[in-house]
């Protein structure tokens, strides 16, 4: 499926191999004990990579620090990652690539300079990626997202086959398990996997029910699914926003979801948005201007509060955005 959509989807972004971060997981064969930090040439390596959109959910066992760049650039043992690092390094292998990116050991966490110098790419980094591997389910990252699917809450009838035998099928509403009821799941809560998963040329999400597969052309499709469905997916894509008629309608229901996540630094609330914004400026051929549209602009100026987020003191005093701007 992926193949296919990269030859034949043209919505979906490039056929030539994207740039490789800066640094990369090269995950090795399928059978190795071992993983290694990856420098690219620092003049351009172009090659397929995955990314990994995940829940830190406090300390991480292995990061890439100053001190151990160079031994991770050797070698990291497998059994040292935590499980969800675990999981994507045998997703990665599985579907045939050599390359993974992960925040935590794909930016130096204890040097400001390369911190600040990276996440200003991320936007960029995911949006390249061949695939996002999403895990919206795992608390924290020692949890991994490669486990046993739970069954869906179905409702069980017998029923009378053509055969004369008792069967059985099941009637749910989609709305208990599918892949719209992840508002309520960990990953959804946090501010910086929002862009993550809306840049996403292609998705894997590996939700608690089922394996879903989305991309630009297809939107969400549902990978090996037990159950017929009635009805449409209800998750528009970046492609659906990007040609919906009423912008600023759109735009607010981005803004409403991406104000009900978690901040763990609230100074991030401007930035943790701009890839977004940027893919749609030049979607909509329009200027973004602290949170408001550059032709609707009188009107992005009535926002109100209505997700009933409380306002924070340090953004109150921020001056990095102006005073009418839902930003502060
Ligand atoms: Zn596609």
């Amino acid at each position: 499926m992926i193949a296919q959509c990269c030859v034949q989807h043209t919505k979906c972004g490039p056929l030539q191999a994207p740039r490789l971060p800066t640094r990369v997981i090269d995950v090795h064969e399928r059978e190795s004990a071992t993983v290694h930090l990856h420098i690219s040439d620092p003049d351009g390596e172009f090659a397929d990579y995955l990314t990994l959109s995940y829940c830190w959910g406090g300390e991480q066992p292995i990061q890439t620090l100053r001190r151990n760049i160079q031994n991770l650039r050797n070698n990291i043992s497998l059994v040292e990652l935590p499980q969800t690092l675990q999981d994507a390094v045998q997703t990665t292998r599985l579907l045939g690539y050599r390359y993974l990116w992960v925040d935590v050991l794909c930016i130096v966490q204890d040097d400001p300079d390369d911190k600040s110098r990276e996440i200003a790419m991320m936007a960029e980094t995911y949006h390249n990626s061949t695939v996002t591997i999403v895990a919206p389910n795992s608390k924290t990252v020692n949890e991994g997202y490669l486990t046993q699917r739970k069954q869906p809450p179905f409702f069980r009838m017998p029923v009378i086959l053509p055969d004369g035998e008792v069967g059985e099928v099941g009637i749910g509403h989609p709305c208990q398990w599918a892949h719209f009821s992840w508002e309520l799941m960990p990953l959804s809560k946090k501010a910086w996997t929002f862009q993550e998963s809306l840049l996403a040329r292609r998705i894997i999400y590996y939700g608690p029910y089922e394996v879903l597969y989305c991309c630009q052309t297809l939107g969400f499709i549902r990978l090996l699914p037990s159950y017929i469905q009635y009805g449409d997916n209800e998750i528009a894509s970046l492609s659906d926003i990007c040609c919906s008629k009423d912008k600023l309608e759109c735009w607010s229901e981005i803004v409403r979801q991406y104000t009900l996540r978690h901040f763990t630094f609230p100074n991030d609330r401007p930035y943790a948005i701009v890839g977004i914004a940027s893919a749609l400026e030049e979607a909509w051929a329009q200027k973004y201007v602290f949170g408001a549209w550059s032709d609707r602009f009188l009107e992005v100026l009535t926002w109100f509060n209505v997700a009933g987020v409380p306002f924070h003191s340090s953004l109150q005093k921020s001056d990095r955005a102006p005073s009418w701007s839902g930003y502060q």
